[in-house]
C-alpha cells in the first residue's frame, strides 16, 4: 500500500522502537520522567527559548498556546487556511472564549501590513486583537513556507502593537530543511511555537510547545486542565528524541519525492492547477468531469490512498513511509488513469 493520505500515517521504525523500549521513565505529572524532561529541554534549547512542554497532540499544543496568550472576548488574527481555524473544531471559541479575525494571504502566508490593517481599535463593542498565529509550513496552503523576512516583519509589527505571536510549527522542520534557516533564528522571532513529532518526523504520538518560563508554567496548568497530563510518557518522548536526532535531514527526500510526483502529474491531461510544491504536500485539481470520488476509487483499486481537499481538489503527502520505489510505482499508476 502506498499512503499519500497524510504524514500522520508514519509508523515507528525498528530503531525508534528500540529507543522507546530503552527509555527511562517516571511520573511526568510530578515532572519526574527524565526522558520527557530531556525532550523538553532539547526542544527549548533548539529554538532558543527557556522552556517547553510535551503535549499529546498538535491541536492541544496550539489550543494551550491560544488559551495562555488570550483572555475571553479577545480575538486571534490568522489566515483563513490556518489549522487552528479549519481543523481544531473551533477550539479557540470553546477553550478560550475568543473570536477569530480571518485574513486571506497567499497560500496561507500573511504579510505584516495585512495583519496590522486587521488590528481592531479598542472600542468596548469590539473584540480585542491580542494574538497572531502563523503556520509554517502551511498545510492547506500546499506546504507553503514563510520567508524568514516576513516572519521578522510580522514580529516587529506585533511588538509595536502589543500582540503575542504564536507559530503553528507542526511542520516547522519541513520549512527549515528547505530554507536552511536555523531553529534558533525562527524560534526567537516568536513568543511561542508548537511542533509535531508525529508527522513527517515519524514518532507515533506527540507535539511540543515551546516558550518562556512563565508561559510554559501557565501552559502546564492548562494542559492538566485539558486532561493532557501524562504519566510514564517517556516511552513516547523517547520516540520524539529519536525523531529529532535522526529524521530531520531526511525530510528533504520527502520534498524531492513530492516534486517528482508533481512533475509527473504536470504531463497528464486530466490534471490542472498544481500548486507550487515547496515541501512534502502536493495539491492539484482534476479537470472536470473527473471527480475526486472517482479518481480516489481508481487509486484505491491500485493500493494507493490519498485525500480529497475540495470539490475538485486532491492532496498527496509524502513522508517517511513513502519510498522512492513507491513514488515510481505511484507514477506508473497515475499514468494509467
Ligand atoms: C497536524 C497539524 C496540527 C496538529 O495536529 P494533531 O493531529 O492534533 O497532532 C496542527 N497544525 C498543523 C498545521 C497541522 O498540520
Amino acid at each position: 500500500m502506498i499512503n499519500l493520505l497524510s504524514d500522520t500515517a508514519t509508523k515507528p521504525t525498528p530503531k525508534m522502537l528500540e529507543a522507546m523500549w530503552a527509555a527511562e521513565v517516571g511520573d511526568d505529572v510530578f515532572r519526574e520522567d527524565p526522558t520527557v524532561n530531556a525532550l523538553e529541554a532539547k526542544c527549548a534549547a533548539l529554538f532558543g527559548h527557556e522552556a517547553a512542554l510535551f503535549c499529546p497532540s498538535g491541536t492541544m499544543a496550539n489550543q494551550i498556546a491560544i488559551k495562555v496568550h488570550t483572555r475571553p472576548l479577545d480575538e486571534v488574527i490568522c489566515d483563513e487556511m490556518s489549522h487552528i481555524y479549519q481543523y481544531e473544531v473551533g477550539g479557540y471559541a470553546f477553550h478560550s472564549g475568543i473570536a477569530v479575525n480571518l485574513l486571506r494571504g497567499e497560500n496561507g502566508i500573511l504579510t505584516a501590513e495585512m495583519v496590522e490593517a486587521a488590528i481592531k481599535p479598542r472600542y468596548d463593542w469590539l473584540p480585542r486583537s491580542t494574538l497572531v498565529v502563523i503556520e509554517n509550513s502551511c498545510n492547506k496552503g500546499g506546504g507553503s513556507i514563510y520567508p524568514m523576512k516576513r516572519i521578522r516583519e510580522i514580529r516587529k509589527m506585533c511588538q509595536k502593537n502589543g500582540l503575542a505571536l504564536h507559530l503553528d510549527g507542526a511542520r516547522i522542520f519541513n520549512a527549515l530543511v528547505e530554507t536552511g534557516d536555523s531553529t534558533t533564528s525562527i524560534g526567537t522571532e516568536v513568543d511561542s511555537l508548537s511542533l509535531c513529532l508525529s508527522k513527517g518526523l515519524g514518532a507515533p504520538v506527540g507535539s511540543v510547545l515551546v516558550g518562556n518560563q512563565a508561559f510554559i508554567a501557565d501552559a502546564r496548568r492548562v494542559r492538566k486542565a485539558m486532561g493532557g497530563g501524562m504519566r510514564q510518557a517517556g516511552f513516547l518522548a523517547a520516540a520524539g528524541i529519536y525523531a529529532l536526532d535522526h529524521h530531520v535531514e531526511r525530510l528533504k527526500e520527502d520534498h524531492a519525492n513530492a516534486r517528482q510526483l508533481a512533475a509527473a502529474l504536470n504531463e497528464l491531461p486530466w490534471v490542472m492547477n498544481i500548486r507550487p510544491v515547496q515541501t512534502n504536500i502536493l495539491i492539484f485539481d482534476l479537470v472536470p468531469p473527473h471527480t475526486p470520488a472517482e479518481f480516489l476509487a481508481y487509486l484505491k483499486e491500485n493500493d494507493v490512498v490519498a485525500s480529497a481537499f475540495g470539490p475538485q481538489t486532491i492532496r498527496f503527502v509524502t513522508h517517511l513511509d513513502v519510498t522512492g520505489a513507491m513514488v515510481e510505482q505511484a507514477i506508473e499508476i497515475l499514468s494509467g488513469y
